[in-house]
């Protein structure tokens, strides 16, 4: 993807603050820090999102994400992290590459974030949505 900003990050045309990197994925810091130590882990082939990466890299981007939470408890004084992956700019999604981001938290941060007013739902349609995607699932 010619014009797509994170290939050219992933595969080291546009330097970036790269906390780790091999032959598949780049991690970088995220350059607008949502908290300190907010990474982002990319994959160096192009997928928009995670309807189209591949099983085997879905699986990997998980193994990173750990390994990098674990570099964040060694390295950071931290109380918690989140990881957080947007599809489709309904998502909140703005570059449209596969990214997960891993999140930091410290006790008496921004406890807006992240944050869903909850929506009501009867126990007949919980029911219903449960059966319809469990078809799907299995
Ligand atoms: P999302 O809203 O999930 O698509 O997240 C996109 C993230 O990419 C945001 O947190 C941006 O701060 C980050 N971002 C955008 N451009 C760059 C860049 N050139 N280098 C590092 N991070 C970037
Ligand atoms: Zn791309």
């Amino acid at each position: 993807m010619d014009n797509c900003i994170f290939c050219k990050i992933a595969n080291g045309l546009i330097p970036s603050a790269t906390v780790y990197e091999d032959e598949d994925f780049r991690i970088i810091l995220d350059m607008n820090q949502k908290i300190r130590g907010h990474m982002l882990i990319l994959p160096k082939q192009h997928y928009a999102d995670l309807y189209e990466l591949p099983p085997q890299l879905a699986a990997k981007a998980m193994l990173l994400a750990q390994k990098a939470a674990k570099a964040c408890q060694k390295t950071m004084d931290i109380d918690g992290l989140n990881l957080l992956q947007n599809n489709g700019e309904a998502a909140g999604q703005s570059v449209m590459h596969f990214h997960l981001h891993v999140l930091p938290r410290k006790k008496g941060d921004d406890p807006k974030f992240p944050a869903w007013d909850e929506e009501s739902i009867s126990s007949e349609e919980m029911k219903e949505l449960a059966d319809k995607l469990s078809q799907q699932l299995s």
